[in-house]
């Protein structure tokens, strides 16, 4: 049997290349999501019970991105949240777009109800959130939830690690798609499941797509320079878990341990925390629950994020997003490189 080569973020590094840009502020980092749906820091907060509600989403507007309601709460309470979210929503956007309020669904059980509810309460975007998205009932799910809500309502959906994947989901109705299974910093898929696609190969393998549709990376991004990235090589937005995870406005308790230091709590959906906390029983188990350093207001955190892309487009000689997926080369690395492209100094 032959194997084909398959890359991530770490595999690679984006060749510097002439700048004409004087500063960093000539650089966009905005991107549609679609007509009227707009982000001016294309990133998305995952939909995770450690990660985004309320305090989450709101900051990530503040900064021109996105969070997702995570689905892991009786409707009522999602929905509460995202009335309060359109309250507070930020206008800093372009008078031809909306501000997206973003909430997740499942495929099974109530979902329709939980869909409806949520568009009703003022969300413009539902994700379709599993883990395995090239699936029957996720087809289903995005039929019924075009045929009941109409298509106003952005569906994004997902996880898919091949084209066929993205395309079919494209073909069902998805507006946009998360890429990357098994490739998540609290994920265990690949370990239980022998299976999964390494991150950064996935989304060069779906920018081949001829669909409209836009391309999410998700799961496996760990810095400024893993999203910049995922964005040359093809992805339109970047959906963060562990980056933004153990902040202020992440869900949770702050923990403190003997000796003084804080933490919060950062879990996989599929942890058998997770499941037991919100089914009270839990089945195959694909994710795992730590604690990970507080980090105090994650405001300062997204500012060094988007400086930190900024930077990155500079370095390709790109002013927008569109610009560096055209000019972006990619060269792959060795293991030699790669410990050179650490800061090495701290570890001698
Ligand atoms: P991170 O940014 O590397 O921490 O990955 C976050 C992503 O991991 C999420 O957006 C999901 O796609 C994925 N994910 C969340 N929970 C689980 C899980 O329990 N198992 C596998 N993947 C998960």
């Amino acid at each position: 049997m032959r194997f084909r080569e398959a890359l991530t973020y770490d595999d690679v590094l984006l060749e510097p290349q002439y700048s004409t840009i004087r500063s960093r502020k000539e650089i966009s980092l905005g991107n549609a999501l679609s007509d009227d749906l707009w982000l001016d820091l294309p990133l998305i907060s995952s939909p995770m019970d450690t990660v985004t509600e309320g305090e989450m989403a709101r900051a990530m507007a503040r900064h021109g991105a996105m969070g997702v309601i995570h689905r892991y709460n009786d409707i009522e309470t999602q929905a509460s949240i995202v009335r309060e979210l359109q309250a507070a929503a930020s206008s800093a956007l372009s008078i031809l777009t909306v501000p997206p309020i973003a909430a997740a669904v499942g495929v099974t059980g109530f979902y329709l109800q939980r869909a409806v509810t949520l568009c009703e309460s003022g969300a413009n975007i539902l994700c379709v959130d599993v883990a395995h998205g090239h699936h029957i009932l996720v087809k289903e799910a995005l039929r019924n939830l075009r045929s009941e809500l109409g298509a106003d309502v952005h569906l994004m959906a997902g996880n898919v690690a091949t084209l066929a994947a993205f395309n079919d989901l494209a073909d069902w109705g998805a507006d946009s798609v998360r890429c990357n299974i098994g490739g998540g910093s609290i994920c265990s898929t690949r370990i239980q499941t022998g299976h999964g696609l390494p991150g950064l190969q996935t989304i060069f393998d779906c920018a081949a797509t001829d669909r409209d549709v836009k391309i999410i990376a998700d799961g496996g991004i760990r810095t400024s320079g893993d999203i910049v990235k995922a964005i040359a090589a093809g992805a339109d937005f970047v959906m963060l878990g562990s980056m933004l995870a153990g902040t202020a406005e992440s869900p949770g308790e702050i923990i403190e341990d003997s000796a003084g230091h804080l933490f919060k709590k950062y879990r996989g959906m599929a942890s058998k925390d997770a499941q037991i906390t919100w089914r009270g029983r839990h089945s195959s188990n694909e994710g795992v629950a730590t604690q990970i350093p507080y980090k105090g207001d994650v405001d300062p955190l997204l500012q060094d994020i988007a400086n930190g892309m900024r930077s990155g487009l500079s370095y390709s000689g790109a002013r927008d997003i569109i610009d560096l997926q055209t000019k972006a080369k990619f060269v792959r690395q060795t293991g030699a490189g790669l410990n050179e492209s650490g800061t090495h100094i701290l570890s001698r």
